[in-house]
């Protein structure tokens, strides 16, 4: 046994962290005996699993959720702590989860070397407990701060729907994923009408409250884990559909358009009953490396012009981009 003493009863009280959150930390060496004092003093709200080995470890990576925190030992059989550390942070899935080295090198350039390979914090045994358990905490904490800012950065305030930017890089993404597994992609754009004779007739305030409801009822129809209904600016709304063909948006365009109607919102503008009404352009796409992803939003936006011409209160669907029949 290494480590110095069992860390106290009240260890467990003293977490800064945000208690409605569990966390979850995977603990990689291949000496566990002198680790479960550690995990014992560990706070409830973190859930610990252990691998003995790079390999183990591995393996709970691919069939486990995702751990937030990985604590690493260095002198471990066949891959080492700093390889394994190398090979976690060149993997897009795992190289935002922070390492703690924990380890009996004690050596600046055994520090030197695990920093150079992405360590976020570096421990030597033997060690007391509860110093682990803090920095594994400073740890955590920062990745909750860091998840607050990016879910500022990517989310919109008044409708708390995704914002341009999350649609951007969700677009990207779609579009080479599609590509990839040759997958159709489809796209809705949903534009509110006469909106800015709402504005006029019954001011700003209620038109912002008019348009939070609208993304909200939008929203319901992102059903599937890879569908995102974003604000792409002024009261004009996506849904972004990955493996979804005509006939899907097509029946979430009806579904859009007869949603926004059972709102049920006065309009003294509207053409439609007196109720608040809304157009929608629907386009498919066969993603191709050699098609700009930016098509499937330009066609889109023509596709809902021609609903706003033919009417109002209606959707258009636009010719497929790509060839359903190359896949
Ligand atoms: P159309 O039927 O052709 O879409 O007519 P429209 O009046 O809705 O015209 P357009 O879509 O070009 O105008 C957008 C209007 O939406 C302008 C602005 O008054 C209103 N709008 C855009 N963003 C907001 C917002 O965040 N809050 C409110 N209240 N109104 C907004
Ligand atoms: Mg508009
Ligand atoms: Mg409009």
């Amino acid at each position: 046994m290494t480590f110095f003493y069992s860390a106290p009863e009240n260890a467990k009280t003293h977490s800064p962290l945000n208690n409605s959150v569990k966390h979850r930390v995977l603990i990689v060496d291949d000496n566990e005996m002198e680790l479960m004092v550690f995990r014992a003093s560990l706070n409830e709200n973190i859930i610990s699993s252990f691998a003995a080995s790079a390999k183990d470890a591995l393996n709970l990576l691919k069939h486990q959720p995702l751990p937030d925190l990985i604590v690493l030992d260095i002198v471990m059989p066949v891959e080492n702590g700093y390889e394994f550390c190398k090979k976690l942070k060149t993997d897009y899935q795992t190289k935002h989860i922070p390492i703690i080295f924990l380890t009996a090198c004690k050596n600046l350039e055994d520090k030197t070397k695990a920093f150079e390979a992405g360590a976020a914090d570096y421990v030597t045994k033997p060690f007391f407990p509860e110093e682990l358990e803090f920095r594994v905490q400073n740890q955590l904490r920062l990745l909750e701060e860091k998840r607050r800012l990016e879910k500022l950065a990517f989310t919109d305030d008044l409708t708390s729907l995704a914002n341009r930017r999350s649609y951007n890089q969700a677009l990207l993404d779609e579009w080479s994923r599609s590509a990839r597994n040759k997958h159709a992609l489809s796209l809705l754009l949903l534009d509110i009408d006469d909106f800015k004779g709402y504005n006029d007739f019954y001011g700003h305030d209620a038109g912002d409250k008019v348009l939070a409801r609208v993304a909200k009822m939008f929203s319901s129809l992102a059903v599937r884990a890879g569908d995102l209904c974003a604000r792409f600016g002024g009261e004009e709304l996506v849904l972004l559909l990955p493996d979804c063909n005509e006939e899907g948006a097509l029946q979430k365009a009806e579904q859009a358009v007869a949603g926004v109607i059972n709102l049920n919102i006065d309009h003294s503008h509207s053409l439609h009953k007196g109720l608040l009404t809304a157009s929608v352009g629907v386009t498919t796409a066969y993603p191709r490396a050699d098609i700009d992803s930016l098509m499937l939003f330009k066609v889109t936006d023509e596709a809902l012009y021609k609903a706003k011409t033919q009417g109002k209160n209606r959707f258009h669907v636009a010719k497929s981009i790509g060839y359903a029949g190359d896949l």
